[in-house]
This record gives structure tokens, sequence and C-alpha cells, in this order.
């Protein structure tokens, strides 16, 4: 049994059995070459690009599943140049995209940098750099810079953490993705709901001190709490 599967915290019964289900596929259908070749059954170099994504989208998908409030809508997993879909606001070399949105901008910076860390310390041919603008960007509206160093740490440490989780995801991500490489609806909840439960729960940092700084200094005016 994987590190992942141990000590869960209880679900409600409605739940059980879909997150069942996840386990199985999982265990099942982890992801190799042969099953990111998918079912056209791409040639090696695209089985390989796509496998690579996954892994990326995976590192994003769970990431966005730590920060507990975020809403997660879409991971896209497109594994060819010829006749692949333009996302808006991506260059045509981007393989692939998560679609989520996170309550604080240090989580959606967290996001961001779990992609770009992911293939950092894991490699694959993936361009990563788009992740680190779009975490810059988000870190500049946090307007704390010393803090930008504490969520690229902890980025790059949950990315080796979640190392097996993050795989299995990926697994996961490939084998429910229709067949033009869209994630989403209620096989991609099922999934999110599966990750939550093994993932570690991230909290916002900088916005919570923003907020307990904020609360500290309406308690020295003597206006109470909120
Ligand atoms: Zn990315």
């Amino acid at each position: 049994m994987d590190e992942y599967e141990s000590n869960l915290p209880p679900i409600p019964s409605h739940l059980q059995k879909a997150d069942r289900a996840i386990s199985t596929l999982v265990a099942k259908k982890p992801l190799t070459l042969e099953t990111a070749r998918g079912r056209r059954k791409l040639a090696p170099p695209f089985a390989q690009a796509r496998y690579d994504t996954a892994l990326h989208e995976s590192a994003h998908l769970v990431a966005a599943c730590a920060c507990y409030d975020s809403c997660i809508y879409s991971v896209v997993v497109e594994p060819t140049g010829k006749g692949a879909p333009r996302y808006p606001g991506t260059a045509p070399a981007v393989l692939g995209t998560t679609g989520s949105a996170e309550l604080y901008c240090d989580q959606e910076a967290f996001v961001s940098l779990a992609g770009y860390y992911w293939s950092k310390s894991f490699g694959g041919e993936i361009n990563a750099e788009g992740d680190l603008h779009r975490a810059k960007r988000e870190l500049r509206w946090g307007k704390m810079p010393e803090d930008d160093l504490v969520v690229h740490t902890s980025a790059n440490a949950f990315v080796i953490d979640h190392e097996p989780l993050i795989r299995a995801a990926a697994g996961a991500v490939v084998a429910l993705a229709a067949s033009n490489g869209e994630l989403t609806g209620p096989k991609l909840h099922q999934l999110v709901a599966w990750i939550r439960r093994r993932v570690t729960r991230l909290e916002s940092r900088f916005d919570h001190s923003r907020a307990r700084q904020a609360r500290d200094y309406v308690r020295r005016l003597g206006m109470g709490k909120f």
C-alpha cells in the first residue's frame, strides 16, 4: 500500500464508492509510456510528450487540491502539435492546461509554481517558464516580497513530498480524460475529491498573515474583534 493510502480521513458513505473506484483505477492503470499513447495510439515521441504533460498538469492539479477553497474545473492533456487546439492565453507549444481558481494570490502562485518545480525536479520536455511568470504576477499582487521565497520553497517541497500522489493522479487523468484530452465534470470532481482526501492541506500564508496584522491593528485601536 502506498503512503497516501494510509490514515485517510473518513468520508460520507455516498462518496465511498467513487473513492474506491479511483483507487482501483490508479492501481490498475498507472501512467506509463504505453498508457500515455491513449486511444489514438500515439507514436513514441508524442506519447513521451503526453506522459510529461500529464505529470506536469497533475502537479498543478494536486497543488490546487491542496488549497481547500480552490475551484478546479478542467485538466487538459493534449498530445500532438498537429490539429491540437490552441487554448486562450496559451502559446501553441503548451500541451496541457489545468483550470483552477484559488482564493488567495499566494495559493495561485503556489499552484503555478508546483508545475514549474515539478518540471525542474523531475524533468520532462515541458516549458514551464509561463508558470514562473504567472507566479511572479500573482506574488506582485501580494505586495510582500519577503514572502515570495516562502511560496517558492513550499511549492518545491510540496512536489517532492507528493511525488507518489502526483504520479498516481497523472495516471487517473490520462485514464479518465475524453479522447480530446479533456477531463471535466463529474469524473474530474471525483478525482479531485480522491486527491483532496490524500493531499496535505495548504493554508494561505501571506493573506492570512495580513488578516492577522489587520486584526491586531484593529484591536490596538480598541475597535474590538472581527
Ligand atoms: Zn504548467
